[in-house]
C-alpha cells in the first residue's frame, strides 16, 4: 500500500507487480534491482565516487543495464539510467515498463531531472521507477508522479 507520499515500503514494492504487460511481468522488481546492483560494479565514478547502477525492463520483457560514466570534464558525465535507456533504444527497445536504480545512501536515490525527462520519453503513465539503497531499502513511484509536467511532443505540434 502506498503511503501518503505515494511511496511504497520495501516489502510492498517487491511483492507488487508494477509491470504493464505480460512480457515485462516475467521480471520481478527484485530481479531488476539485482541486475542494477551488478551493473553498478562497472560504474566509472573516479571524481564523485558515487556509483550508480540501473536496469530497465522493456515492454518486450528484455532487460538493459547501465552504470554512471563520469568524465574529467564533468559535464560529459552520463547517469546510469540514461546509459541503460540508450542501450535499449539503440537496440530498438523504445518502451520502458520499469526501471530500477541503486546507489549507496540512507534513502533511495531518485533520478535527476534529465533522466526523468528521458524516462518519460520512453515510458508512459504506467512506467514505474524502483529506487533502492545498497542495504535494500526500496521506494517505487510512477514516472508520472516523479515528473508531473514533462515536456513532450504535444508542445511540438
Ligand atoms: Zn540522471
Amino acid at each position: 500500500m502506498a503511503n501518503q507520499d505515494g511511496m511504497w515500503d520495501t516489502a510492498k514494492a517487491l511483492e507488487t507487480s508494477s509491470a504493464s504487460s505480460a512480457a515485462d511481468a516475467m521480471i520481478s522488481d527484485a530481479d531488476l534491482i539485482e541486475r542494477a546492483r551488478e551493473a553498478r560494479q562497472s560504474a566509472h565514478a573516479p571524481y564523485s565516487k558515487f556509483q550508480v547502477g540501473a536496469a530497465l525492463v522493456s515492454s518486450e520483457g528484455r532487460v538493459y543495464t547501465g552504470c554512471n560514466i563520469e568524465n574529467a570534464t564533468y559535464s560529459l558525465t552520463v547517469c546510469a539510467e540514461r546509459v541503460a535507456i540508450f542501450k535499449a533504444a539503440s537496440e530498438g527497445a523504445l518502451r520502458i515498463a520499469r526501471i530500477a536504480l541503486i546507489a549507496e545512501g540512507d534513502e533511495p536515490v531518485t533520478p535527476c531531472g534529465c533522466c526523468r525527462q528521458m524516462i518519460w520519453e520512453f515510458g508512459d503513465d504506467n512506467t514505474v521507477v524502483v529506487m533502492c539503497t545498497l542495504s535494500g531499502r526500496v521506494k517505487s513511484l510512477s514516472i508520472a508522479a516523479l515528473f508531473p509536467h514533462p515536456f513532450d511532443s504535444s508542445f511540438l505540434a
